[in-house]
């Protein structure tokens, strides 16, 4: 009796027999989302742009007993998600997730300190924002419909301290995130208003996490921490960077049926950076 009530207990968080798909699966994160996914159960269909590194990860899952498949495609191009959803639908049927992880902030979009704040590039403002709203909104547009006929579907998307706290030089990466975090909430609504509880939408608020997109700006070339690095680690209560795996948790919870009461929540996995005064 104890043994069957253990193992009802784990099964609320397995993926098993679900399919998700995984933005930006070529990246730092997104390398950790893909093999958390699949250890949990699930088949992983990996988006990305860079071929070698997306097959690399696919044949890793596979040559682990797990099920995936990379396909290449822009977020930020309708008919490429489209060609991507159609292959994934022809092999796997249904699908019951989505991981909006293609994101970041873009070097043109950053405000350096000794640049003039009133010509900042608004074109380099533009383009990030656009990746980090449109590139959340799209896919959810593409797959959408495949994930709400599954009638067990979760969407997570990735927003950051960024859109809670001010944190200076991406302002342009900021507001997308910011938009992001009205975006699952207006979405969450208006998906329960028109599927009930079977697809949800949620965020998960990464704090800072080395990775490719703050390397240059937290880093400098011989591994030491910027000023910039350091003054992130200050005002971290837990005085260090993320680890990638830690955001699996949060990740695997909303998107298995452990979370199911669950929509348009933010959930944060920070070190305490928000909730900091630093008093
Ligand atoms: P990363 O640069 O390692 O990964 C981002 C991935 O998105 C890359 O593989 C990149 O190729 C892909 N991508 C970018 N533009 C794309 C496009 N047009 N089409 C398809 N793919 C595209 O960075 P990361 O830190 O792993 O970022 C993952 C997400 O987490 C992003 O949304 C980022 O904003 C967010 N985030 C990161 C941190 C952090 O500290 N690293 C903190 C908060 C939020």
């Amino acid at each position: 009796m104890k043994a069957n009530m253990r193992s009802q207990e784990q099964d609320l968080f397995t993926l098993k027999n679900k399919v998700i798909v995984v933005t930006g699966a070529t990246g730092v994160l997104g390398g950790s989302f893909v093999e958390a996914i699949s250890k949990h159960g699930a088949t992983v269909i990996l988006i990305g742009q860079n071929e070698v590194v997306g097959e690399q990860r696919a044949a890793f899952i596979r040559s682990q007993g797990g099920e995936a498949l990379f396909l290449k495609a822009n977020v930020l191009v309708e008919a490429e998600l489209e060609a991507a959803k159609n292959k994934a639908v022809e092999k796997y049927g249904f699908l019951h997730g989505l991981v909006n992880g293609a994101g970041g902030n873009l070097p043109e979009g950053v405000l350096s300190p000794d640049q003039d704040v009133f010509t900042m590039n608004m074109e380099g403002m533009k383009k990030t924002m656009d990746l980090n709203v449109w590139g959340t909104l799209l896919p959810v547009q593409v797959f959408g419909p495949a994930i709400a006929k599954s009638g067990a579907g979760s969407i997570v998307n990735i927003s950051s301290v960024n859109a809670k706290r001010t944190v200076t030089r991406g302002l342009g990466y900021s507001m997308g995130k910011a938009a992001i975090d009205l975006y699952t909430k207006w979405f969450a609504v208006e998906m329960a208003n028109r599927y009930g509880d079977t697809v949800r939408i949620n965020s998960i608020m990464p704090g800072f996490f080395l990775t490719k997109q703050n390397k240059s700006l937290l880093t400098k070339e011989d591994g030491s921490l910027t000023d910039r690095g350091n003054l992130i680690i200050k005002n971290t209560p837990f005085k260090r960077f993320g680890s990638p795996d830690e955001l699996t948790g949060a990740l695997i919870w909303l998107l298995s049926d452990a979370s199911k009461f669950v929509t348009g929540m933010d959930i944060g996995v920070d070190g305490g950076f928000t909730i900091n005064t630093g008093v």
